[in-house]
């Protein structure tokens, strides 16, 4: 019987929701294993000392989500990251745009609608959101804003039957099911502004889709159904950095747009989900931060 601990950091459960989504597998999974720790589903305070399996939702925030994390590896055989928050950081990493001092006043003291203008008390803030592979190494991954179902089943079934979970080499672009002809529009379009040709490919028409630059399974849903792709299941294999693979998809489309492309105005695009693992943030850290 392996024991298994769920656990959410900065207080994200929506990954572990997703999970039910297993239905009868999920039961399958519960009654032939033992779930040890999950604050959202068990009441159990202590981490306990023999884990075989780790998953881990949400991103490190606060220095006591470090010890956490450190004890959890430490305790566990496997640990696998759960959601593009845990994987990358996620949507709450483009908060390191900014001073954490700063947003905190902007939200909790500058907001007309704040009780009593007072800052919360929180545990001690990290400089930054980051990725718990920042801080404890991480075997497997399952990403995703949230991750698919079928991922969490085929990660977890592979795992607790001995066996390596599959890995995906494509992109989304491998499974949608839009036209690309090779020529590119000489405008960027935001979704909207303007009525996509339903068949043909959202970046050749303008759209800023990250579908080229982004971990495909999903079957491109998102695409499909008239949304450009933005990325919630982070890089793909063959590239780690996914704003700059699709700097690179992009060149053909930027070179057309007269107006020039703004990358400033366009980071939360690029790296939506994965901006704290970025390597381009890497290399420039130490710089200004916005105000
Ligand atoms: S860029 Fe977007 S719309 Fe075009 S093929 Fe890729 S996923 Fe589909
Ligand atoms: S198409 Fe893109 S945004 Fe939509 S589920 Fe797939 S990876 Fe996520």
């Amino acid at each position: 019987m392996v024991k298994i601990l769920l656990l959410g950091l900065s207080g994200d459960s929506g990954c572990q929701v997703a999970a039910l989504g297993l239905h009868d597998k999920l039961v399958k999974i519960l009654t032939a294993n033992e779930l040890v720790y999950a604050p959202t589903l068990i009441d159990a305070k202590e981490i306990p000392e023999k884990i075989d399996v780790a998953i881990i939702e949400g991103g490190l925030r606060t220095e006591h989500e470090i010890e956490v994390i450190k004890k959890i590896r430490s305790n566990s055989s496997i640990m696998i990251a759960i959601g593009s928050c845990a994987c990358f950081g996620g949507i709450p990493g483009l908060a390191n745009l900014k001073e954490g001092k700063i947003l905190l006043n902007k939200i909790y003291v500058e907001q007309k609608g704040t009780a009593l203008g007072q800052l919360p008390l929180v545990d001690k803030l990290l400089p930054e959101q980051v990725p718990i592979h920042n801080s404890v190494k991480v075997d497997y991954t399952i990403p995703g804003c949230p991750p698919e179902v079928g991922d969490i089943a085929n990660t977890l079934v592979s795992l607790l039957s001995g066996n390596q979970p599959p890995i995906n080499m494509t992109d989304v672009c491998e499974k949608c099911p839009r036209e690309r002809v090779g020529t590119y529009a000489n405008k960027l379009i935001r979704i909207h502004e303007d009525v996509s040709d339903p068949q043909r490919c959202l970046l050749e028409q303008g759209f800023l889709c990250m579908g080229p630059a982004t971990m495909g399974g999903c079957g491109a849903p998102c695409p499909s159904a008239g949304m450009p792709c933005d990325g919630c299941r982070g890089p793909t294999i063959q590239n780690s950095d996914q704003g700059l693979t699709m700097l690179d998809a992009l060149t053909s489309l930027i070179s057309q747009v007269k107006d020039g492309f703004d990358l400033s105005q366009n980071v939360g695009v690029l790296y939506r989900y994965t901006y704290p693992d970025s390597n381009l943030v890497k290399l420039f850290k130490g710089g200004e931060k916005n105000e």
